[in-house]
């Protein structure tokens, strides 16, 4: 059984993710904050296509609930590891730095940044004992290039990008992998209040993109095609570059 482990895969990008996993042979931990309705539906999207997964609900930003959750997994697989970890849960708090809050900004980092860091480490033993394993991290363009109104979220996805290129170098001889997928403006829930009309003439294909194609790239990351690509930021953004 090899079993792979996406944050945030209730919904989004998470949920397609989860599915591209599945259809690949993985095992998907579900992991979701608090829409348990959406987790049934995306483990019920896997079912529909013959795959397995397994609900695995811990908030990425509080340490001790994630080690309870991957300990009471461990307890229960004693002879598995998690080959495959997807950091995705992410959320937005944007407003002008003039105007940001404290909990706007500790919000958000603690749970991109944070959250990456949690989950890795406690995932990072298994990986490498058993010498193989993939670690995918979802960043943005806003960590990239910087968007006004996402100060806490620029800087949140510019330091996942600097941990991806640093733990890169520290796992490599492992092999693992450590990449980072950097979306455009894709349809999901965190975009559905924006202006899609007004942005997509920005955008060189003229729309948003797909949680479906930011999964393909995952998965390609995920497959042992992808075992020479490590410390890389890959862009997905429908030609939307700096
Ligand atoms: P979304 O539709 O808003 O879904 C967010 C997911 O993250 C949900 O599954 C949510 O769980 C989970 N989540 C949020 N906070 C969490 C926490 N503290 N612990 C565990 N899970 C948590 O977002 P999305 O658009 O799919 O975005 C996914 C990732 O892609 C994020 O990292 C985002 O920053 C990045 N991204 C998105 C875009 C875009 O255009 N959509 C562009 C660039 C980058 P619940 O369902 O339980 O709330």
């Amino acid at each position: 059984m090899k079993y792979a482990l996406v944050t945030g895969g209730s919904r989004g990008i998470g949920r397609a993710i989860c599915v591209k996993l599945a259809e690949m042979g993985y095992t998907v931990l579900i992991n979701y904050q608090s829409n348990i309705a959406a987790a049934q539906e995306t483990q019920q999207l896997i079912a529909d296509k013959g795959g397995a997964s397994e609900l695995l609900p811990f908030d990425v930003s509080q340490p001790e609930a994630i080690e309870k959750a991957l300990d009471t997994w461990t307890e229960a697989h004693p002879d598995d590891y998690i080959d495959v970890l997807v950091n995705n849960a992410g959320i937005r708090r944007d407003t002008l730095m003039i105007f940001m809050q404290n909990e706007d900004w500790d919000g958000v980092v603690d749970t991109t940044l944070n959250g990456f860091f949690y989950t890795t480490r406690r995932l990072l033993k298994g990986m490498l004992g058993h010498r193989h394993g993939r670690i995918v991290n979802m960043v943005s363009l806003s960590g990239i290039k910087g968007l006004p109104g996402q100060v806490n979220y620029s800087a949140a996805k510019a330091a996942v990008i600097g941990a991806t290129k640093a733990l890169a170098q520290e796992v490599a001889s492992r092999k693992i992998t450590v990449n980072a997928v950097a979306p455009g403006f894709i349809a999901t829930d965190m975009t559905k209040e924006l202006n899609e009309a007004e942005l997509k003439k920005m955008i060189p294909t003229g729309r948003f993109g797909l949680p479906e194609e930011v999964a393909d790239l995952v998965g390609f990351l995920a497959s042992d095609q992808a075992s020479y690509i490590t410390g890389e930021v890959i862009s997905i953004n429908g030609g939307l570059y700096t």
